[in-house]
């Protein structure tokens, strides 16, 4: 990639960031279309400096991961609905030197299993209650999805379900429960222990679809479970590629290259 004085800045904030898919994920996106745009990865510990530098540098957009979705929010000038509902932003835009925050994890989770189904009136169990979780559940209530949710520790979850205004059924009972859609948003499964998974098998029919948003490894032993047993599977990348595709969009205004966009993830990932 050859920079000029005409070349736009973006790039992710996080703590740690090294592991992030953003920056050869986005670069790749940019080039596709021509865009004279450089994307990197900075690790970030004064999140409230890092968003003075967005107008200070004239960065056009940042993707914010953990440590910071939730801590940026205050620092910002204005928020979309949903990111202010859900509670974190995950997405920034500069307009002029106003920034604003947007959350496109639940966009991503809602797009991934709507290439798959239609979410409408299908009962979703969601087992995790957080940050993703929170994030998957508004979007999959605003899709009017009959959500559940799932979880190991009772206060979190139950919080997480009366926020949503659904029901919270404890991980130790989730055999009682059955669904259309099952969603993990834990790490259970996740390198190293990729031997774990927070269902068991037997508790995966057929006419089910199962989301793992585990990415590493790719196929978790969710997801082998579930094909085993006939399941429809949606993995965490296609999650990660369309939450991307909505930042792409946002901050270029053209459609984004969904393929080269997953491709070049994967490349990366593998
Ligand atoms: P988080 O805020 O730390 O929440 C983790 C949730 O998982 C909690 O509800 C916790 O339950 C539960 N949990 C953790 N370990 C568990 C275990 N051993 N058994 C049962 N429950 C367990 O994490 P997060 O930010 O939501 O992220 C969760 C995962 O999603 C991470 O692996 C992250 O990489 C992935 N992710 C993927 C994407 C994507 O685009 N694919 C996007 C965002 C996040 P308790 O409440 O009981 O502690």
């Amino acid at each position: 990639m050859i920079t000029d004085s005409y070349t736009e800045l973006y790039g992710v904030f996080g703590d740690p960031v090294s592991h992030s898919l953003s920056p050869v994920m986005h670069s790749r996106a940019f080039a596709h279309i021509g865009y004279n745009a450089a994307y990197l990865a900075f690790r970030i510990k004064d999140i409230a400096a890092a968003v003075s530098a967005i107008k200070t540098l004239g960065m056009k957009g940042v993707s914010v991961t953990i440590p910071h979705k939730v801590s940026i929010m205050p620092h910002l000038d204005a928020l979309d609905g949903m990111a202010r509902r859900i509670g974190a932003v995950n997405t920034v835009i500069n307009r002029d030197g106003v920034l604003t925050g947007y959350n496109s994890d639940w966009i991503g989770a809602v797009k991934a299993l709507s290439e798959k189904t239609d979410i409408r009136g299908k009962s979703a169990v969601i087992i995790g209650a957080g940050g993703a979780a929170r994030a998957i559940g508004f979007g999959m209530v605003a899709e009017n999805a009959k959500v559940t949710i799932v979880n190991r520790s009772a206060d979190k979850g139950g919080r997480l379900a009366k926020d949503l205004g659904v029901e919270f059924c404890p991980l130790s009972d989730i055999k009682n429960l059955g669904c259309q859609i099952l969603i993990n948003t834990t790490p259970i499964g996740m390198t190293p222990n990729t031997e774990s998974t927070p269902v068991p098998k037997a508790y995966l029919k057929k006419e089910m679809l199962v989301m793992d948003i585990v990415y590493n490894p790719l196929k978790t032993r969710l997801l082998k479970d579930a094909e085993q047993s006939g399941c429809t599977v949606a993995d965490g990348l296609s999650m990660f590629v369309y939450q991307g595709a909505f930042q792409f969009e946002l901050w270029t205004g053209k459609n984004a290259p969904i393929e080269v966009m997953r491709d070049a993830a994967t490349e990366f990932f593998r």
